[in-house]
């Protein structure tokens, strides 16, 4: 049962301290507001430092914020249990780190009262079952600390499965795709287009080409909201959007066609 939930973000800021030197501090956030209303598919785009991840993680509560409130469906996600908030959210990231227990255990942590016919479904939706298959162990293979005997391709569809099975109202996605090799990347962001039906979805991905389609664009910029829209919306405002799509159109151009990159690149 998956009821999506609204994310509204006010005021957010996230300062780092940074290891080993007292006296420096970097400023993630600075004073962020943004919503993400129920059932939207919201992409968060900008250049690398300049906040995505922080906003996805602090969306699920893996440190408070400096200051600045977020909240889940009404609730600050402070007035809501760890667990609760584990529940509403499923998160799938570049890296994703598994439990040193089997593939079956791993998967089950999305809800450990599932059926086995539910675990299998799963599975099967998150392009798991032919690992499983492939395996000697099968479903009692165990995945080693952090998950390090499986593939990255493999344990992102472990994550995907988990999410699956816990089927949760809110899904993170940050770069779930972008350390894939071809055949992996089609695979699993066709088994994420499953996923994010009917849930609020916010994704960061290295694609452009895969968010066009979102509903809302947020683009960061220094840890601060440049600007917020459709792809057509942000495209014609021009700005940090623009750069970046029609960078990244002059890539996909040449590499489709298999030529070099001009040297301007
Ligand atoms: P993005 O995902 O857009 O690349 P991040 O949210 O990862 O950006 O990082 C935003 C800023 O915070 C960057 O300057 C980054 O170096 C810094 N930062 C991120 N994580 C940490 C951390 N754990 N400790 C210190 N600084 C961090
Ligand atoms: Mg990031």
């Amino acid at each position: 049962m998956n009821f999506s939930t609204s994310i509204s973000v006010r005021g957010l800021t996230r300062i780092y301290d940074v290891p080993g030197r007292d006296d420096a501090r970097v400023v993630a956030l600075d004073q962020v507001d943004a919503d993400f209303p129920a059932g939207s598919f919201t992409a968060i785009v900008g250049a690398s430092g300049s906040g995505k991840s922080t906003l996805a993680r602090l969306i699920a509560r893996f440190w408070d914020v400096n200051s600045g409130a977020i909240r889940l469906g009404g609730p600050d996600v402070r007035e809501i249990s760890n667990e609760v908030l584990m529940q509403r959210i499923s998160m799938v990231f570049q890296e994703v780190y598994l439990f040193n227990t089997s593939i079956e255990e791993n998967v089950r942590i999305g809800r450990p009262t599932a059926s086995d016919a539910e675990l299998v479904e799963a599975a099967e939706r998150a392009g798991l079952s032919e690992v499983v298959e492939r395996l000697p162990e099968g479903w009692k293979t165990i995945v080693g600390e952090g998950g390090s005997a499986l593939s990255g391709g493999e344990r992102q569809r472990v994550a995907i499965a988990r999410a699956f099975l816990k089927d949760s109202p809110v899904l993170l996605l940050d770069e779930a795709t972008s350390a894939l090799d071809g055949v992996n990347e089609a695979s699993v962001t066709s088994a994420l287009a499953e996923l994010s039906a009917g849930r609020s979805v916010v994704v960061i991905a290295h694609r452009l080409s895969t968010i066009r389609r979102a509903d809302r664009i947020l683009v960061l910029r220094d840890g601060a909201v440049e600007a917020l829209g459709s792809h057509e919306e942000l495209y014609e405002a021009g700005g940090t959007y623009r750069e970046f799509w029609d960078d990244q159109s002059h890539v996909e151009r040449w590499r489709i066609r298999g030529e070099a990159p001009r040297a301007s690149l």
